[in-house]
């Protein structure tokens, strides 16, 4: 059976409960639009409340440690996002790999701390501006999604987000989106068999309601992370239109 479009929205660290009118907005648009599977990834301090507010959508953390408790100070763990009201964890976000210096092997672990209690994961791959210029972006993005990979592909979906385009209005071609998704995909193919042509390959960097439906409609795209345009009903409405 096709699988939805998936609009996922990454709040970051932004978001106080005064802004669950957005999330609530972004929920009643999303119940007229059931073609598309709608999810918001709010900091960790608003998802129980973002929860209870909203009946259609799915809500989400943005990242976990791998271990289920411990002397680990200021870390939450994948069941105490879960028992919190996350259906879901983002992992290797390049913010979380750049400013904590999260490895693949500590993608990995993560990823497979949330399967392991049957939550979704949205893992993260992306090149810098540096390595697109080189001229390998799929070659370099390849090795990264294949050493990030859980051993299994269950309630897995990937993100492409290439970090030159996060926040900052650039978006590569729809080719150059099409031509890495395909890489992806012979990854994922190559690694979890038949089971990895079910894994949605989402586009994040700089999506909105202007170029979702473009972005959208490149070979092997299953939806989008979207960042600064999720922090509205009138930047994410539009875009999950586009996706209906
Ligand atoms: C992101 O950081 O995941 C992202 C896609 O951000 P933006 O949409 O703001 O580029």
């Amino acid at each position: 059976m096709a699988q939805r479009c998936y609009i996922v929205g990454n709040w970051k660290m932004n978001g106080m409960r005064s802004d669950l009118s957005e999330a609530r907005a972004i929920d009643r648009a999303s119940s007229r639009l059931p073609k598309v599977e709608v999810a918001l990834a709010p900091p960790s301090t608003l998802i129980l409340a973002m929860r209870d507010a909203v009946n259609h959508i799915g809500v989400g953390a943005q990242n976990c440690h791998a271990a289920d408790k411990g002397a680990h100070t200021g870390d939450v763990s994948a069941n105490m996002l879960r028992e919190a009201g996350a259906d879901f964890v983002i992992v290797g976000h390049s913010e979380r790999r750049a400013d904590h210096g999260e490895t693949n092997e500590d993608v990995k672990a993560k990823a497979e701390s949330a399967q392991a209690i049957d939550m979704g994961v949205i893992l993260c791959v992306g090149e810098s501006e540096a390595e697109r210029d080189s001229g390998e972006a799929e070659e370099i993005v390849a090795r990264q999604l294949a050493a990030s990979l859980p051993d299994s592909c269950a309630r897995l979906s990937v993100a492409y987000e290439p970090i030159w385009a996060i926040g900052t209005g650039r978006v590569p071609s729809v080719q150059d989106v099409g031509t890495m998704h395909k890489w992806l995909r012979a990854v994922l193919v190559d690694r979890y068999g038949e089971d990895g042509r079910e894994v949605r390959i989402l586009y994040g960097g700089s999506v909105k309601g202007e170029n979702a439906a473009e972005l959208l409609a490149a070979p092997e795209v299953g939806g989008a992370l979207v960042g600064g345009a999720s922090l509205s009903a009138d930047g994410f409405v539009p875009i999950i239109v586009a996706a209906s």
